[in-house]
């Protein structure tokens, strides 16, 4: 297998010099741009890589996911889904336009930026110091990785630079979908964007989804069946913002994709698999990462459809 994984990189190296890095992010754009790297964990604890596994990135929107979880396991879903949706959208991932023409009181999905904002602002804590650490609690136990944490730069440049989400923010705030400090919010959003992570942290929170909500490496439940089954689902329709339909179509697993290049995959019942490649398509995903899935879910059967 990791000899399979090795030439499925080679294979597709050469998209990665078609994609651009992020720079509305400043620190986004030091990236190295060829990196293209995977990584596979298997529900039954098997291991396999190839390419730039190694490469530390920040996992940026595929923290939605977390977030989303945590929020469900703090709430529930009723009050969840009457802050946020579940509908996909053909606009950007942080398209304002929808918040004041379709839904001022919902935005459309937790996958997109006002949707991910809403959403952790339903995550508890005393503050948003507290609510924070619990996020990063919870990404260290879903990824069996107990170093998890933030990158300062990639902290500081969102926080900086982040004046879309600003305005995001507060106009929830004016239709009464963010109910706490728009500030407050956002710095936890910042954060959450912000942690870093390689191809096997997401692949295992991948793997965990995959498993239904158990992590395969210790048999402990974090979420429901119910719970895993919804997010793996939101991942299809919503996954890959205005291209989710595309992914679906030449992919056809359940996943999530960051700005920051990773795509986080679920392959129910068989695996989780990361893949980096901070080269974006103009959408915003992996240019190489999609490529990567796209030739692995064929190799190995994977689509689940
Ligand atoms: N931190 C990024 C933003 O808020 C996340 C976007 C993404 O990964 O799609 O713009």
């Amino acid at each position: 297998m990791n000899k399979l994984l090795e030439s499925v990189i080679e294979n597709n190296r050469h998209w990665t010099q078609k994609g651009k890095l992020a720079t509305y992010i400043p620190e986004l754009a030091k990236m190295n741009s060829d990196t293209l790297g995977v990584s596979i964990i298997t529900l039954d604890g098997e291991e396999y890589y190839g390419g730039d596994y190694e490469t530390k990135f920040t996992i940026q929107s595929i923290s939605k996911i977390i977030t989303l979880m945590l929020a469900l396991l703090d709430n529930g879903r009723e009050r969840v889904f009457s802050k946020v949706g579940v509908e996909p959208t053909a606009d950007a991932f942080n398209s304002i336009i929808n918040l004041e023409t379709k839904s001022p009181q919902k935005p459309l999905n937790p996958m997109i930026n006002a949707g991910a904002i809403a959403t952790v602002s339903l995550i508890s804590g005393k503050d948003g110091e507290d609510c924070f650490k619990r996020i990063l609690n919870f990404t260290r136990k879903i990824t069996g990785n107990p170093s998890i944490s933030i990158n300062e730069d990639v902290y500081k440049s969102e926080k900086t630079t982040g004046d879309r989400n600003r305005s995001l923010a507060y106009f929830m705030k004016s239709t009464g979908v963010i109910e706490q400090d728009v500030e407050q919010v956002l710095d936890v959003y910042f954060k959450q964007c912000s942690i870093e992570a390689t191809c096997k942290d997401i692949a295992r929170i991948g793997a965990m989804l995959a498993n239904d909500g158990v992590l395969p490496w210790s048999g402990e439940r974090v979420v429901s069946r119910s719970t895993a089954i919804m997010v793996k689902t939101i991942m299809v329709t919503c996954g890959l913002y205005d291209a989710s339909g595309q992914f679906a179509v030449e992919v056809g697993i359940p996943s999530k994709s960051g700005v920051g290049g990773g795509i986080l995959a679920a392959v129910p019942s068989r695996m989780g698999i990361g893949v980096i490649g901070p080269a974006l398509d103009s959408k915003g995903n992996s240019m190489g990462g999609i490529k990567v899935l796209a030739e692995l879910s064929k190799e190995l059967d994977l689509n689940i459809f």
